[in-house]
């Protein structure tokens, strides 16, 4: 394994093409590369080391996870991500009437 050099080809995963792609070496830290460039498109970016980004479909899918998640009391309790335990407890269950039937003797 050589030294890693400003300039240096590396793959790595563009944002921009969606793809492994050759990126040259554009900043160093720590003896691994910091910054590259696509060399396809020149898109400049950190590099992740061939690691794709979580698509905004998996995105999507965590987000509507944790939404499931919170909706359900006890899975909401052992997420812990600072929701109001108590909100759920409050909700009368018999009083979830449609806001269209009024009621006429009030
Ligand atoms: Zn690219």
């Amino acid at each position: 394994m050589g030294e890693l050099r400003l300039g240096d080809d590396v793959d790595d995963f563009c944002i921009k093409c969606k793809r492994l792609t050759n990126h040259s070496v554009l900043s160093i830290v720590n003896g691994k590369a910091a910054k590259v460039r696509c060399r396809t498109c020149y898109h400049e970016q950190d590099f992740r080391d061939g690691v794709a980004p979580p698509s905004k479909k998996d995105l999507k899918k965590a987000e509507l996870f944790q939404a499931v998640l919170s909706s359900i009391p006890a899975a909401g309790a052992a997420v812990a991500d600072g929701g109001d335990p108590g909100a759920a407890a409050t909700a009368p269950a018999g009083e979830a009437a449609p806001k269209k039937s009024a009621r006429k003797s009030k």
